[in-house]
């Protein structure tokens, strides 16, 4: 059986239809790639339309303010990604006059492009024989062929990756690759695929020898950081006061309110005690609303335990001035902030 074969005329009855699959554009190619790397297709699906409308081409991104990038993908998670787009776009523009270079390669050189990304540019845009290797992929082919190795492992990695290039067509990869990846994402799903209707079922290994549950090898577990977060909701006439995050941490160049990280969970009696909270209210006493919000916030090696506290300042200091952005509340809007924040002023406001 001609697997490539098959899994290419699969996919041309069964492959959503999606923005991104008409067209053969690096830049849309690219776009597209990024966002769907830890996203959902529904939800990246309404973030790929705002993109691309916002910033329709490479120069429209590169010229783009790094604020503005980060507000259209709010809520998107790993804004590393978002960062990265920039400064790819910036490079792209001016040392490649705005055109993507045709090769894995190169393509490879920029921040953010890792092996899959380049894979799948390179074979969707430019025909080149570059196969990808995501989960989908992975499974699909631990399943077919019985490969019992990690993908967590050079040495893993290199067998799933000689075996695509053992199938990957040398004319249209970029079908065959966005064929196997569609296949595992709605045919060799996760759990109890439906192998009796699958087209492969007859030379599938692990279907055959009983291991579909089995496979692929499960990863191991990360240890998760767990953290505590107490975010100051400081209101003054009708302004607030925000802050941009800069270190290598979560949620680089987003805004958020006042924070004071702390090592455990603090009730609000301690954290008047810590030298953050002394140095923000400088030794008055502001009105603190009795109704703190808690919420946990879960990302993939942090939980945050979060509370929320708002309080009501009459008089500003050169402390808060200068530490923090002041800003009117009607404009918080206008910032890019984490899921978590955004969250809680939706519950503050309804
Ligand atoms: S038979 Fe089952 S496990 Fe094998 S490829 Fe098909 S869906 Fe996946």
């Amino acid at each position: 059986m001609n697997i490539s074969e098959n899994l290419i005329e699969w996919y041309s009855y069964n492959k959503r239809d999606l923005p991104w699959r008409d067209t053969k554009n690096p830049y849309n190619v690219w776009v597209s790639e990024i966002i769907l790397q830890q996203t959902r297709v529904n939800q990246g699906l309404d973030y790929y339309y705002k993109f691309i409308e916002r910033f329709p081409d490479i120069k429209a991104l590169s010229k783009a303010k790094i604020e503005e990038l980060l507000k259209v993908w709010q809520g998107l998670g790993y804004y590393s990604r978002a960062r990265n787009m920039h400064h790819t776009a910036q490079i792209i523009t001016s040392e490649y006059k705005g055109k993507f270079p045709s090769s894995y390669d190169e393509l490879l050189k920029f921040k953010g492009i890792g092996d899959y990304t380049a894979s799948a540019i390179a074979s969707i845009s430019f025909n080149e024989q570059t196969p990808v290797l995501d989960g989908n992929v992975f499974r699909v082919i631990a399943r077919l062929f019985g490969i019992s190795e990690s993908t967590q492992t050079n040495k893993g990695k290199k067998k799933f990756k000689q075996k695509l290039y053992e199938l990957i067509p040398k004319e249209d990869p970029g079908s065959f690759n966005q064929a196997i990846m569609e296949f595992g994402a709605l045919q060799c799903i996760p759990s109890n695929p439906d192998c009796k209707t699958c087209l492969f079922n007859t030379i599938c290994f692990a279907y055959n020898n009983n291991l579909v549950s089995d496979l692929p090898l499960k990863k191991q577990k990360v240890k998760q950081q767990i953290r505590y977060f107490n975010y100051l909701y400081i209101t003054y006439k009708k302004q607030t006061f925000m802050e941009q995050r800069t270190n290598n941490d979560i949620w680089k160049l987003l805004y958020q309110l006042p924070l004071i990280e702390t090592n455990k969970k603090l009730t609000i009696l301690e954290l008047e005690q810590t030298n953050e909270w002394k140095d923000i209210f400088q030794g008055t006493k502001p009105e603190i609303d009795i109704d703190f919000i808690e919420k946990k916030h879960i990302l993939s090696h942090q939980k945050l335990n979060t509370t929320f506290y708002r309080v009501k300042i009459n008089k500003t200091n050169s402390y808060l001035l200068k530490k923090y952005m002041k800003i009117d509340i009607e404009q918080l809007s206008t910032l890019g902030i984490p899921k978590l924040i955004e969250n809680y002023f939706k519950e503050i406001n309804k």
